[in-house]
């Protein structure tokens, strides 16, 4: 990054609101030193500068919100039936057959 201030035409990073991205713009409009207003370079939407701050994401929230309805449609819903019996394991047959064989040693 150099030290001589931003011109007109300069490449800088910015955040583009259209892109929902941080994107290369052109420095579109200046006031004294800083940038005013910048071009993406992309969409070539101008916006005012954003020192490529990225936003904080509405859609993050908007998840939580979506997930929190989830969780409320899922409360009002009737409790799922309960499963059906699992049929005998197969590792209980087997422990089954061990205390047999143990019964027949003792034998
Ligand atoms: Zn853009």
């Amino acid at each position: 990054m150099s030290d001589r201030p931003p011109r007109l035409g300069d490449v800088i990073d910015d955040y583009c609101p259209r892109c929902r991205l941080l994107l290369n713009h052109d420095v579109a409009s200046l006031t004294g030193d800083m940038v005013a207003k910048v071009t993406c370079r992309t969409c070539h939407n101008t916006h005012d500068y954003r020192q490529a701050q990225v936003p904080a994401k509405r859609k993050s929230k908007k998840d939580t919100d979506k997930k929190s309805l989830m969780d409320q449609v899922l409360a009002n819903m009737a409790p799922p039936p309960a499963p059906p019996p699992l049929p005998e394991s197969p590792l209980r047959k087997k422990r089954d057959l061990w205390a047999e064989v143990e019964r027949l040693k003792k034998k």
